[in-house]
């Protein structure tokens, strides 16, 4: 339509014209606040190293945080991120994490690839934006360590252990030294991640820490 093209610009949460995510919405994201699991980031009542989620799980990486829960207008905001790759959201999203995640203790910023060339012939692919956002405010390297080793069947409606088994031996990485950050999208269960940071201590890394801008919540 004319108009989009003339107006291309609205919140993609409420439509509000201006700007991809209004001011309003921005304020209103739900963070994220401690205290939450020290080891997976999930909310809980009190402080504790593991948590419901991820007691007795193997998880690779040291811990994951993350800006704000997965609900329906973040769900929102995501989608249009990775569907219409909007530029401005990866901005907002960089400042929504610097604000909520303390910067971690590592050397080296990389992010989960995109499944597929699908996403790169696009041209955009968040994980990969959000990285470089946290980058410039944490003034830390971004370098793309990963690869996906193997074409993964979607992870959307797979139970926990049947995901976990779907992401085994996934991932590749280029040798690395020192702490490596994994930066993604949206942490589900975490075996994405978890199968990126048996990677990249594989490679060499002394650390892996993970930070998403969203993460699911569990009722
Ligand atoms: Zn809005
Ligand atoms: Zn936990």
């Amino acid at each position: 339509m004319l108009l989009d093209l003339l107006f291309p610009q609205r919140c993609v949460v409420c439509s509000l014209p201006g700007s991809a995510l209004c001011s309003g919405c921005a304020r209103s994201l739900p963070r994220l606040a401690p205290p939450v699991c020290a080891r997976c980031g999930a909310p809980v009542a009190w402080p504790v190293t593991r948590c419901r989620e991820c007691t007795g799980r193997r998880i690779a990486f040291g811990s994951a945080r993350a800006a704000v829960a997965y609900d329906a207008g973040v769900r929102l905001l995501v989608s249009a991120w990775k569907e219409r790759g909007l530029r401005d959201l990866a901005s907002v999203a960089g400042d929504v994490v610097a604000e909520v995640v303390s910067r971690p203790g590592i050397q080296t910023i990389t992010f989960v690839p995109p499944d597929g060339d699908r996403s790169l012939r696009r041209g955009h692919h968040p994980p990969a934006r959000l990285a470089r956002e946290l980058g410039r405010r944490w003034e830390l390297p971004v370098r793309p360590l990963l690869q996906r080793a193997r074409p993964i069947r979607a992870q959307r409606g797979l139970a926990r252990d049947e995901r976990r088994r779907n992401v085994r031996g996934a991932f590749r990485a280029r040798p690395v030294r020192g702490g490596v950050l994994i930066v993604d999208d949206v942490y589900t269960t975490g075996s994405t991640v978890s199968a990126a940071a048996t990677a990249l201590r594989a490679a060499g890394a002394s650390s892996v820490e993970v930070v998403t801008f969203a993460r699911a919540v569990r009722g």
